[in-house]
């Protein structure tokens, strides 16, 4: 039989062609891109220890931790550029408009975007995790552009400064895994999809609320100098 009909999926073509206009507007504005604005925030007893994280995350079942960041020191290669559509990495110049063809958008523009391992601890455990684009721009108080100058300047991130300011700090993490082979075994390796910094939310047994005061704003921050000495950091609270 071709075509068969059935109704629920004509009812959500039918759906889809009245909210057409709706539905493009969604997709021009791009937030499927950003996780922090898809998705719920967690109730508190959804926050797991680190020691209990599974290797592997069931997608339907996000991972939220609670602990202290820090940037792997050694980090290289702490950006690309990626599509402005789709995120993937491409071999584009910033700024330049292309084709892309991962998610075959047409006017997609090279857009640096930040890269880098860090590592979550609580009381239970650590845990490494790849972070990207906004969720290590809020870690590092600078844009993905301002981390692609700098290195264009030859200049290096001052992750020493970076990571003593991070200690003062607790956050409220969302994890994903991947899991995939290196040397013929089977490895897990676990992303940051959002974060958030655990002192502006108030949790309760029901929700957490979103404090509306970004990061930026409570901090001011100057870490030009990665002298890597506590003494010498100039952290200004606002
Ligand atoms: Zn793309």
């Amino acid at each position: 039989m071709i075509e068969p009909k059935i109704p629920r999926a004509e009812q959500l073509k039918n759906w889809a062609k009245e909210h057409c206009d709706t539905l493009n507007a969604l997709k021009r504005l791009r937030d499927y891109n950003n996780a922090t604005i898809n998705l719920a925030n967690p109730e508190k007893e959804e926050i797991s220890k680190i020691a209990t994280v599974p290797a592997l995350i069931n997608p339907a079942q996000p991972a939220w931790v609670k602990g202290k960041i820090s940037i792997n020191i050694d980090n290289k290669n702490t950006w690309y550029i990626g599509c402005s559509h789709c995120l993937k990495k491409v071999y584009a110049e910033s700024d330049e408009l292309f084709n892309c063809m991962h998610c075959v958008e047409k006017t997609a523009v090279g857009t640096p975007r930040c890269k880098m391992d860090v590592e979550i601890v609580d009381e239970t455990g650590h845990i490494v995790a790849s972070v990207f684009g906004l969720p290590a721009e809020t870690l590092l108080l600078r844009s993905s552009k301002q981390v692609m100058e700098l290195e264009q300047e030859g200049k290096n991130l001052p992750l020493s400064n970076i990571n003593n300011r991070l200690q003062d700090q607790e956050f409220i993490v969302q994890l994903r895994s991947q899991s995939f082979t290196q040397q013929g075994k089977p490895t897990t390796s676990y992303t940051i999809i959002s974060l958030h910094d655990a002192s502006l939310y108030a949790i309760t047994s029901k929700t957490i609320e979103h404090d509306t005061l970004p990061i930026q704003k409570k901090r001011i921050c100057t870490e030009d100098e990665d002298n890597g000495d506590v003494t010498q950091k100039r952290i200004k609270k606002i």
